[in-house]
């Protein structure tokens, strides 16, 4: 049996007012019952209502509340990547402020651990709370990057974990810009387990996942762990130009035949031209990440903390 000594629990969030007192009762009530040693680690993400001054509260309030506020809105994964450097606890629970990851589902998660296990996934079963829109593009997502790449990312399987301290080591050392957590969790591989939840209701607000975020999540995704686009680009390139030799061989013979030529001229320009510049931008988003990556910027950057340190640099 796994040793279960105590537990952090992240949660970033942003522009989260309206729920957050709400579901930090709710948590507080669940790991109570647990009788282990817990600290509830809040990472503000730039929020720019009154989250904050909620979190001052709790935190004055309960020594088992700690936050750290940061400098501007960083994004979910970077959220939570600082709330992980910031842990200190044998095992962390990383999940959303806004009670979708139900925290009633943490006692069935360290029960699993228990057994044996350094990481727990939660796997996402059919809920009503999201809509057709947000279901139907997260499975195709999936659906897609799990063709397309050689890590397994599983369907449904978000950011609601439990990790053993050498999980969360392994995962704070990888010191990629572009974070693809759940891509990076499964890359890591380790004893892991799967356990189901349905998702509950926001408790307040709306979601905070624009189409924008998205699809940068979606594209950190697929620049992250796969090469298939530029492979894609690649054999592309060379049917071009297998069919650019047929097309110059058949015409040398039959010069009679210019015009269907002409008529499929303007087809084959259009899809030529796509082509090229679908690739070339292909080879941008992968020069462009790497550019980004190499000038060594912090993933988050902290303005202030209560009852949270790091154990390294706060910057990194
Ligand atoms: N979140 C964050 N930074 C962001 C966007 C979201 O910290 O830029 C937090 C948010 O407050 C919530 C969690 O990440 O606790 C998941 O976001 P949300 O519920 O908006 O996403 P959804 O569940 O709709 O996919
Ligand atoms: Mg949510």
């Amino acid at each position: 049996m796994a040793e279960f000594c105590s537990l952090d629990v992240v949660v970033p969030v942003y522009n989260e007012a309206q729920c957050i007192e709400a579901f930090a009762d709710r948590l507080r009530t669940q790991l109570t019952a647990l009788q282990i040693p817990y600290r509830i680690l809040f990472v503000n993400d730039g929020s720019v209502d009154d989250t904050q001054a909620k979190l001052v509260k709790l935190t004055s309030g309960d020594a088992h509340f700690a936050a750290i506020e940061l400098s501007r809105n960083f994004g979910h994964q970077a959220a939570i990547t600082c709330g992980l450097e910031a842990s200190t606890a044998d095992w962390v629970i990383t999940m959303d402020g806004d009670g979708e990851h139900p925290p009633e589902k943490i006692a069935e998660m360290i029960a699993k651990a228990k057994e044996g296990y350094d990481l727990i996934l939660v796997q996402r079963q059919t809920g009503q709370d999201a809509s057709f829109f947000k279901r139907a593009t997260s499975d195709g997502f999936y659906r897609f990057i799990g063709q397309i790449t050689s890590t397994p990312i599983l369907p449904g399987v978000g950011d609601f974990r439990l990790m053993n301290r050498m999980v969360v080591d392994a995962l704070v050392s990888m010191p990629e810009y572009h974070r693809f957590l759940r891509g990076m969790v499964s890359w890591l591989g380790f004893k892991s387990a799967i356990i189901p939840y349905v998702p509950a209701k926001r408790m307040g607000g709306k979601s905070k996942y624009s189409l924008k975020k998205m699809f940068r999540l979606a594209a950190d995704a697929i620049y992250s762990f796969s090469l298939v686009p530029i492979i894609a680009a690649l054999i592309s390139g060379a049917i071009f130009l297998a069919a650019a030799v047929v097309v110059g061989i058949v015409g040398l013979v039959q010069g009679a035949m210019a015009w269907v030529w002409n008529a499929s001229l303007v087809f084959l320009l259009l899809f030529c031209t796509g082509t090229i510049l679908l690739a070339v931008g292909s080879v941008g988003m992968y020069s462009g990440k790497a550019f980004q990556q190499v000038k060594w910027r912090p993933i988050y950057v902290v303005r202030s903390r209560t009852n949270a340190s790091f154990k390294k640099d706060e910057t990194k």
